[in-house]
């Protein structure tokens, strides 16, 4: 089975794998959905066909029966009136908002087959069906982030919060652990000092593990460490985290006892990026305190920016102190840019050179001719995500896969020895199907039906250039496009004034963040307003989604976020500088395009020029209501 998807060279098809946003799928879909009722409905009955019917043809014809129906059927009306009335219009490409987008058919349709049998990953005997694809799952995500399948340890969680706190779980613990052998077998870490133990290498932790484990000490020294004795503040160090970091991790270091206070906001850069040498200044500031480095978190598109932090050069760094006794865990929180690793893999699923990545992305029509994408840095970036020890990846955003889908990959499977409540990392049922899941994950009871989506998603769509990387190439290209369009952007005059509008920053990845201005405005909160009355009039808040002609979000940058990396914007919207140093703080709009229905230049042309209208519209209602 594994073989077979090595070999699938054909390129998908991206506009067979949604519904699309005129359904124009539909009869597909529907053809498919109804045959896995059907197969359904006959599983049912071929389960002991010998077995009498319970509910009888005669009791359907009672009253209460049928007024029971029809109290169902009343309920779902009700519910569907209230779905199509205040849903997000997530697969139109006027829907530029949160990390939303359509979802593939496969997925949902894999989503809805198993909600019917309604397993529970939890535990094999819930679910013997959908552990094993969670396993499988699990392995293809170390694959496309360049671990070794066999080594490495993967699988779903319910989001991107949870991955982060399992990895967070693992760091915390792991760190733990030579103070706790110091503990119950000193004799395997002879000679070394509280600081020496507390800056071994994850590796060399694991391997001190292992030994632990063959003389069977393994729950003594799990007892010693902090899951035994909880956490000392400050004891096990700090974590480093971008300012631009998700706000998952203020709630980690609370739910793990670690601590805010132990937790450091890196500055990032005007290209909103964490500052590496500011990150290098914080390490050297603790090392010179004999403070130890819990954990660095890196970014690999930011929430707010799509920024990708520059992993290599955190790996780079990671070795450098290593030869001066020092180390640190990394994480990288990928869960918004995790599947976009598969656009650098060619179809044997290999990291392609830069040269070649560029000409392959052209040639094989992932990208139009005229978008230059990636960056050397985000190139850079995504290759080394091979070299940290851990990695949040979020099916449920670029995986296209409907809710709730997360997940988490440790390099090193070795370290579920840390996490899990059972004497040791026994797969009793077999190597591939766990019996008790839910002893080594952060969670109990799970959707197997959210396995089974993303499974089946993989099925048809390769992690690789042929597969994933077209749909991720498509939805580049329209924030390529949408980030060009604002930055060329003429003059909007309305209602007798004149406006400009100009994005943030050039994006790594694809997310836009923009604003408006009047011409001559030189007051931040003035411009501030502007854009938050922009933002209502494309936003839910205003009223019933069929009268929004675009949607967006929004976000403001702080001082207390994001320091002064801001302030290159506001100057270019030609705010004097002092007006930030007062303010501190701008409204930007937000547009995550992750719709693949941007890219054909008619298609995208006509939906600028809508955008340009409705910009228009809406800054002479606004100008009118002062
Ligand atoms: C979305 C996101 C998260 C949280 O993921 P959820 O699935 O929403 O819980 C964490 N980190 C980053 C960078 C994200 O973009």
């Amino acid at each position: 089975m594994e073989k077979k998807e090595d070999t699938i060279e054909e390129k998908v098809n991206v506009d067979a794998l949604f519904l699309g946003p005129k359904s124009e799928n539909h009869k597909y879909f529907k053809e498919t959905l109804n045959f896995l009722m059907d197969e359904h409905i006959h599983w049912r009955r071929d389960f002991h066909p010998d077995d009498k019917p319970v509910i009888s043809v005669w009791e359907q014809h009672e009253t209460n029966f049928e007024a029971t129906l029809e109290r169902t059927t009343n309920a779902l009306l009700e519910l569907s009136s209230k779905l199509k009335t205040s849903s997000m219009p997530w697969f139109s490409a006027r829907y530029l908002g949160h990390m939303n987008s359509d979802t593939l058919m496969a997925a949902n349709l894999a989503y809805m087959a198993t909600i019917l049998y309604n397993p529970n990953n939890c535990a094999y005997e819930g679910a013997p069906a959908t552990t094993a694809l969670e396993i499988e799952v699990g392995k293809q995500f170390a694959k496309m982030l360049g671990y070794d399948p066999e080594k490495a340890w993967g699988h779903i969680t319910t989001d991107g919060t949870i991955a982060n706190y399992e990895g967070l779980w693992v760091a915390r613990n792991l760190k733990s652990i030579p103070l706790a052998i110091k503990a119950v077998k000193p004799e395997l870490v002879e000679g070394l000092d509280d600081w020496q133990l507390l800056n071994m290498s994850t590796e060399k932790i694991l391997d001190l593990v292992s030994q632990v484990k063959a003389a069977g000490a393994l729950e003594a020294v799990r007892e010693h460490s902090v899951r035994g004795t909880g956490m000392q503040s400050g004891k096990l160090g700090r974590l480093l985290v971008p300012q631009s970091k998700h706000y998952s991790w203020t709630k980690a270091v609370d739910v793990l006892g670690i601590g805010q206070e132990n937790m450091v906001y890196i500055q990032v850069k005007d290209n909103y990026r964490m500052d590496i040498d500011v990150l290098k200044a914080t390490i050297d500031k603790f090392v010179s305190e004999k403070t130890p480095i819990l954990g660095v978190v890196a970014v690999t598109g930011t929430t707010e920016e799509g920024a990708i932090d520059e992993v290599h050069e955190i790996v780079k760094l990671r070795e450098e102190y290593e030869k001066e006794g020092v180390s640190f865990y990394i994480h990288v929180d990928a869960a918004y840019g995790g599947y976009t690793r598969s656009v650098f893999l060619d179809n044997k699923n290999q990291f392609m050179d830069f040269d070649n990545l560029k000409q392959k992305l052209h040639d094989q029509g992932v990208l139009h001719k005229e978008i230059n994408w990636p960056s050397r840095d985000v190139y850079d970036a995504y290759k080394a995500m091979a070299n940290v020890d851990s990695i949040t990846l979020d099916p449920h955003k670029m995986g296209y896969v409907p809710y709730a889908a997360g997940g988490v990959v440790l390099k090193d499977k070795r370290a579920l020895d840390l996490i899990s409540y059972f004497a040791a990392y026994v797969f009793e049922k077999t190597e591939d199907n766990p019996m008790l899941l839910g002893s080594y994950i952060m969670e109990g009871s799970k959707a197997g039906a959210a396995a089974a989506a993303v499974w089946t998603a993989h099925r048809v769509i390769p992690l690789n250039i042929s597969g994933y990387g077209r749909i991720i190439g498509r939805s580049v290209e329209g924030a390529v496009r949408f980030y060009n369009s604002l930055l060329s952007a003429k003059v909007i005059e309305a209602a007798g004034k004149k406006f400009v509008v100009a994005p943030l920053t050039n994006p790594d990845f694809n997310i836009v963040d923009f604003a408006f201005n009047e011409v001559g405005n030189t007051s931040l909160k003035a411009m501030d307003e502007l854009n938050q009355k922009v933002y209502e009039q494309c936003s839910y808040n205003s009223g019933p989604v069929f009268y929004d002609d675009w949607i967006t979000s929004k976000t403001d940058l702080s001082y207390d976020d994001y320091g002064d990396a801001p302030k290159t914007f506001v100057a270019e919207m030609g705010i004097p500088a002092e007006e930030w140093d007062s303010v501190r703080s701008v409204y930007v709009l937000r547009s995550c395009v992750l719709t693949p229905f941007l890219t054909h230049n008619t298609t995208y042309d006509e939906y600028w020029g809508n955008f340009m209208k409705t910009m228009q519209k809406l800054l002479g209602v606004i100008v009118k209501a002062r």
